[in-house]
């Protein structure tokens, strides 16, 4: 019980960030092409317009967390057959089933969302923007973090911005690489979900918020195929809906908050870019949460090496980069990503 205290409380030592970034994912760009999505700029959808409907999102649901968030283990449709919860989960889907067709019969939620490519190559760990094609005019720049930790040999320091094409190959002009983004949104959970509750039917008011973020999920998987659609690749995808939940498609859509890029505050870069408040009714808080509660964003990386990872513990060598990177305070950044700092402040 000692050694294992004594192993617990052992700190791994992690690399200065000059050695991380000396180890960054190796890809070859020399013979890449980028692919170019078929627009530029911003494309909203609206269940209330007629540009995506709620029964096509409804078969993009991933209903294994349906049932975690029931308490019920188990993945879909497995679950069904499970000799203790099998019985409850038919009935919960059953039930569910029966709202999610009334909602939809009777548009009692609308779904709002956007997506949009930009111009973009990295420069060391951001990636920058820009308004036109010729690369000058910077229109934003994301930041990112990579990871510190200490990797065996033949492994390496990602970093989300490792997956766009470089500008620092003093040789040639830099690739014409390019970044997506999206928000998409379910509204009128709350009030739907209220109103249920002011007929005392907390069982459909509970049950209409959990559709509402299934429908989000739903949305930013449909949305995420009309992007690999429009960039090219995904057109002769010969994917199950099984396979798109897997995600086993080229390409990711890492969302801010999650471990690929713990900072929240990005969202507030992405949510301008897409003008989310006027083009899909979603809104961030002061702490970079999305209302309506029923909301999902991120980025859209399409080279066939993105992976999700996690950026884990970082030093302080790379918060004082990354806040002077931002131009903010150290402190502001220490706040924010306190869970990821590798020593007390
Ligand atoms: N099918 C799931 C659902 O309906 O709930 C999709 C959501 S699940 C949380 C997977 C998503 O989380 C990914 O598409 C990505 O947006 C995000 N994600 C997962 N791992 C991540 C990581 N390491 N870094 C950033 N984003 C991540």
């Amino acid at each position: 019980m000692k050694d294992f205290h004594a192993a617990k409380n052992q700190k791994r030592t992690l690399l200065a960030l000059k050695q991380a970034r000396a180890n960054r994912t190796p890809i070859d760009w020399s013979s890449y092409i980028p692919p170019k999505p078929e627009f530029s700029g911003v494309l909203p959808y609206a269940s209330n317009l007629g540009t995506v409907s709620l029964r096509t999102l409804a078969e993009f649901i991933d209903w294994s967390p349906f049932f975690h968030a029931w308490e019920l283990r188990g993945r879909y449709p497995a679950i069904f057959e499970h000799p203790k919860i099998g019985k409850q989960a038919r009935e919960l889907f059953a039930d569910a089933q029966e709202l999610l067709d009334r909602i939809i019969a009777k548009d009692l939620l609308i779904a709002r969302g956007v997506h949009a490519f930009w111009r973009a190559n990295s420069v060391g760990d951001d990636v920058d923007l820009y308004a036109d094609d010729d690369r000058r005019k910077k229109l934003a720049t994301f930041y990112f973090l990579r990871q510190q930790m200490q990797k065996p040999s033949g492994q390496f320091n990602h970093c989300l911005a490792d997956y766009v094409a470089p500008t620092d190959d003093a040789d040639r002009p830099p690739l014409q690489d390019y970044l997506g983004g999206f928000a998409v949104s379910i509204h009128g959970a709350d009030e739907l979900s209220e109103e249920y509750k002011r007929q005392h039917d907390d069982y459909s008011a509970i049950m209409t918020k959990a559709l509402a973020d299934r429908l989000a999920e739903a949305f930013a998987e449909y949305l995420h195929k009309q992007t690999r659609i429009a960039w090219g690749f995904g057109r002769d995808e010969q994917l199950s809906q099984a396979d798109l939940i897997r995600e086993k498609y080229r390409g990711i859509r890492p969302a801010a908050g999650y471990p690929a890029c713990p900072d929240h505050a990005e969202k507030r870069t992405l949510f301008d870019l897409l003008d989310a408040e006027n083009s899909a009714g979603v809104t961030l808080t002061e702490s970079s949460a999305m209302h309506p509660g029923a909301s999902v964003s991120g980025l859209y990386f399409s080279h066939p090496e993105a992976k999700y990872f996690g950026v884990g513990q970082i030093g302080h060598d790379q918060v004082v980069d990354y806040a002077t990177r931002r131009g903010e305070s150290v402190p502001a950044v220490e706040k924010r990503l306190a869970p990821n700092l590798d020593y007390n402040v």
